[in-house]
């Protein structure tokens, strides 16, 4: 069993933490909190250990009957990996944590590239994290954009990309982020981080974002256009699509037309938390017209990274060589099959 900690339980680190804990070849040592919050709560119910990133704080969680295994380096000591899902930045600060405690770790996306020197996708570079001590898991947008990219490139080759994230403001829990009423765009200056951060991946890629916030929770949405090597063909495109063990088309038929729509789809299909860990790309938007392809997908930010998480575990353990049988494993074990 690979041995895997948590540290930062908060919206992407419970989702990792119960993911790893489906999996057949791994089990939960541990998950980290600073504050005796609701999730704390969570972990003591799924029954992890629960450890504290500043140990002053000890007092406060047994406090509200919360026992305490212990310290960070205590938890990372029982560790093979350790999954950081701590705020954009923190990461990179607990990085001589864990080179100090030997043990391979992820990053999330809210780190630079260069705080891994290693950006991962599933099925586009799984190999080449083979054996690696770190890596960075590329934030929920990049991810459904190399997704997408990665798999058209395969068939057609790519010319050129174009995308527009219109993103969401906050999580729904995250009851002191905005804006409220207001479109904002982030940044005003074109290109967007999104481009280049796919270029982390897929460095042959020519790609150029653009990206604003609005104010919703629920999912971002991409307008993307791809311009191919080679002429399109729908059904052919289609066919991509749905073969993906990551990407799934939304079906006319099905009366989806917004992201609160896919959300609550997503609850009455019995997925946990609602979530939706594959890219979900509308079939009625896609339009193929030679070499150019246009279409919408949304994705949902705080689960598309979560599969991809786990993929990365058996990457860097080196205990799956075949990205394919990596993923199958992953998607099966959450019962997970794209819409
Ligand atoms: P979050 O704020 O919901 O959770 C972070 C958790 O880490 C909190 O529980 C916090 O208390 C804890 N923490 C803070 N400092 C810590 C420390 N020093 N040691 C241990 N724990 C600490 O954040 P999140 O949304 O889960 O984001 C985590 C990372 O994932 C970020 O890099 C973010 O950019 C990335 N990410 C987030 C989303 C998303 O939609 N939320 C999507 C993709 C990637």
């Amino acid at each position: 069993m690979i041995r895997v900690a948590i540290n930062g339980y908060g919206t992407v680190g419970k989702r990792v933490a119960d993911a790893v804990a489906a999996q057949p070849d791994m089990e939960i040592v541990g998950v980290s909190k600073t504050k005796p919050s609701f999730e704390a709560y969570i972990a003591k119910q799924r029954g992890f250990p629960l450890y504290v990133a500043d140990p002053a704080k000890r007092a406060a969680f047994e406090k509200l009957g919360l026992p305490v295994a212990g310290s960070v380096p205590e938890m990372l000591a029982r560790a093979d990996v350790v999954v950081d899902a701590t705020p954009g930045g923190v990461g990179k600060a607990n990085k001589p944590l864990y080179e100090k405690a030997k043990v391979k770790a992820i990053f999330q996306g809210g780190e630079d590239h260069e705080v891994a020197g290693f950006s991962f996708c599933s099925d586009c570079n799984y190999q080449l994290a083979m054996g690696r001590q770190f890596v960075r898991v590329v934030s929920c947008n990049t991810t459904g954009l190399c997704r997408i990219i990665n798999t058209l490139d395969r068939e057609y080759g790519i010319a050129k990309v174009r995308a527009v994230m219109v993103r969401r403001a906050s999580d729904p829990g995250e009851v002191k982020k905005g804006p409220v009423d207001a479109v904002v765009l982030d940044p005003v200056t074109v290109p967007s981080h999104h481009g280049p951060d796919v270029q982390t991946v897929l460095a042959h890629i020519p790609i150029s974002t653009m990206a604003m916030i609005v104010p919703t929770t629920f999912m971002h949405m991409h307008a993307i256009q791809v311009e191919l090597k080679k002429d399109g063909k729908k059904e052919r495109i289609f066919e991509l699509i749905e073969k993906h063990p990551r990407m799934g088309l939304v079906k006319g038929g099905l009366g989806i037309k917004s992201t609160a729509e896919l959300k609550e789809y997503a609850l009455d299909l019995g997925r946990p938390r609602g979530d939706l860990w594959e890219s979900c790309i509308f079939a009625d938007s896609v339009a193929v017209q030679g070499k150019d392809v246009s279409f919408f997908q949304a994705i949902h930010q705080e689960a598309d990274i979560v599969v991809e998480n786990v993929d990365a575990i058996r990457a860097m353990m080196g205990s799956v060589k075949d990205p394919e049988e990596s993923i199958r494993m992953t998607n099966e074990a959450l019962h997970f099959v794209a819409i």
